[in-house]
């Protein structure tokens, strides 16, 4: 499946817009052989004569007509101590939108063709640098909104999940050699593992994969962050609180009711978590046609919201606006922000219907609460699984795997309880190790690659 040699590629490896430096990546076998074509250095230097991992000081020059294109340095880096484990060139040049295309266009022209998106880390997986899990590691790592899933993307992609899987790949393996042996030799006494070792073998690594599986809601939370709604009718402060939320101006604040027309959405980080905040319009009945279509995006962003965050104004009694917009939301994970309490009034009374739910008291107008809030966010949504385990699933791709893999083991375990046939057994067993074998990449097909990489930017 892999070719021992690929063909060369190519690419601009850093954003597109002017800046002190950008990089054309160049990866193949040829790859030395087409830069020494258009690169000329005063000093005489090929590049094909340099040491690996070497830079040198040059310029770019069309060889048909002499154009000299750019001042240049050029990285050269031998197979296989490089990303893809082929000859990299990397031409470090200033970063004009003109003159990396140009450069580009040179390097294509003398043999090299335009890299698809992921290709590069594509090879460095087919290659063997690195697994498929690691891959995938390496767009969590460049899309990473915050610390956390900063240093997740990175314990991926230094193997910390690939080893996990491993560990488990190894015991399931040795549990089906086991049993495989059973199988070929009935009659002779094998000094193996017993039907209990066996048993709890196979329990223990269910086990495992339960945990994996039930981080990951919360790994999917650091991945891809939570999206939030502010929810409350007109003047509860919904706008301050999306404001002192992300301590500047964004939302435009006013004293009259139904302003928040729209809705706006921003980030914010919460301890590591990336938290989307939808401000809605409210989700009262619509007075005009405008109000109305505001509505309807209010009531659909409270549907795709995983937490609501329901503002009530402390400074006066609940009215029945407020019930109707409580009934609407109420079987949503909800916390309960009681705004206003600078200005709190006697008369307030939580409703019987919020009492079991989490609340706090908060002065959006004078960013008093809102680390308290910020808190209760992360609590009712974090248990600390990543914490407690060091490794955490954050890709439905891989949780599904783990799925399928808990579900074969758990029909091998039942078999073998059962004592059907020892083949069945063993065919569940193997099945546990393909599914696992999918995450890391072992086992795989080139359409799954192709949607992984896929999501990949150019160059990289
Ligand atoms: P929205 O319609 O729910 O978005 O409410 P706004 O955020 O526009 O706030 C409505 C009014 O309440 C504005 O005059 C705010 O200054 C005021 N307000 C918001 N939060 C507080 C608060 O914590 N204390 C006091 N005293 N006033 C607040």
């Amino acid at each position: 499946m892999i070719p021992s040699e690929f063909d060369t590629i190519a690419a601009i490896s850093t954003p597109l817009g002017e800046g002190g430096i950008g990089i054309i990546r160049i990866s193949g076998k040829d790859a030395i052989k087409i830069a020494d074509k258009i690169f000329h250095s005063p000093k005489g230097l090929k590049l094909a004569d340099v040491k690996t991992h070497t830079i040198h000081y040059g310029f770019i020059v069309n060889p048909q007509t002499g154009e000299k294109i750019d001042e240049v340095l050029v990285t050269v880096m031998r197979a296989p101590h490089t990303y893809t484990r082929e000859d990299t060139v990397e031409i470090n040049c200033h970063a004009g939108y003109i003159t990396l295309k140009k450069i580009l266009n040179l390097v294509l022209l003398h043999g090299a063709r335009l890299a698809e998106p992921g290709e590069f880390t594509k090879r460095a997986f087919l290659r063997g640098r690195i697994d498929l899990s690691q891959a995938e590691s390496v767009i969590d790592l460049i899309k990473a909104k915050t610390e956390q899933a900063q240093k997740i993307a990175l314990d991926h992609l230094s193997g910390k999940l690939s080893e996990k899987i491993n560990e488990l790949r190894d015991a399931i393996t040795r549990v089906c050699a086991h049993v495989e042996a059973y199988i070929d030799f009935p009659e002779e006494d094998i000094d193996g593992l017993t039907q209990e070792q066996i048993q709890s073998e196979i329990n223990r690594v269910k086990e495992e994969i339960k945990k994996l599986i039930e981080g990951y809601e919360e790994g999917k939370i650091y991945r891809e962050g939570l999206r939030a709604a502010i929810v409350g009718k007109p003047n509860v402060g919904k706008s301050s609180l999306l404001n002192a939320l992300l301590m500047k101006d964004r939302a435009i604040v006013t004293e009259i009711p139904g302003t928040t027309r729209d809705i706006i959405e921003e980030y914010v980080n919460i301890k590591g978590i990336p938290l989307q905040i939808v401000d809605t319009a409210g989700i009262r009945e619509a007075h005009d046609l405008v109000e109305a279509e505001g509505i309807k995006r209010s009531l659909k962003a409270v549907e795709l919201a995983e937490i609501i965050l329901l503002v009530l104004d402390s400074s006066k009694p609940i009215d029945s606006l407020d019930e109707e917009i409580i009934n609407k939301i109420i079987h949503k994970k909800v916390i309960v922000v009681i705004n206003k309490k600078d200005i709190k009034s006697r008369e307030f009374q939580l409703p019987e219907s919020l009492k079991d739910k989490p609340a706090v008291e908060i002065s959006a107008l004078k960013g008093e609460g809102i680390e308290e809030l910020k808190e209760l966010i992360f609590n009712t949504t974090i248990t600390g699984k990543y914490e407690q385990e060091g490794v955490v699933v954050t890709k439905l791709r891989h949780k599904i795997a783990l799925d399928n893999a808990l579900e074969a083991l758990e029909n091998a375990l039942q078999t073998f309880e059962k004592k059907e046939p020892l083949e069945i057994t063993a065919m569940f067993l193997r099945e546990a190790l393909n599914c696992l074998g999918q995450i890391v990449g072992v086992v795989t097909t080139e359409d799954i690659l192709n949607i992984i990489f896929s999501e990949f930017c150019i160059g990289k």
